[in-house]
């Protein structure tokens, strides 16, 4: 996805450590663009339940820890952060990788 970097206004890829017209370093981590799209999906997924895929119980709702774009990670050149679940029958942990594009 292309951002506009903070500092310089331009054009850069969201993925890139820094911006390749001004150097500013890790854009994404203070794009408005960014936030916004991050924002969007986690309050989409708060209120998506999840199945335990140890026993099945159906009716956990999310934890989401992360409140900063600083927390989003590339993998496999996509913005992601991390969901997890605490099962309320077994308390099974469990997470889920939810990318930003
Ligand atoms: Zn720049
Ligand atoms: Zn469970």
């Amino acid at each position: 996805m292309i951002i506009h970097c903070p500092e310089c206004k331009k054009d850069v890829s969201s993925l890139a450590i820094k911006c390749p017209h001004c150097g500013y370093p890790y854009p994404y981590q203070k794009s408005p663009e960014v936030k916004e799209i991050f924002q969007k999906k986690r309050k989409e997924f708060q209120r998506r339940k999840k199945k335990c895929p140890r026993c099945d119980y159906a009716d956990n709702f999310p934890h989401i820890y992360t409140d900063h774009p600083e927390d989003h990670y590339a993998l496999e050149g996509r913005l992601y952060f991390t969901v997890f679940y605490e099962c309320q029958k077994c308390k099974h942990v469990y997470s889920e990788e939810v990318f930003l594009d």
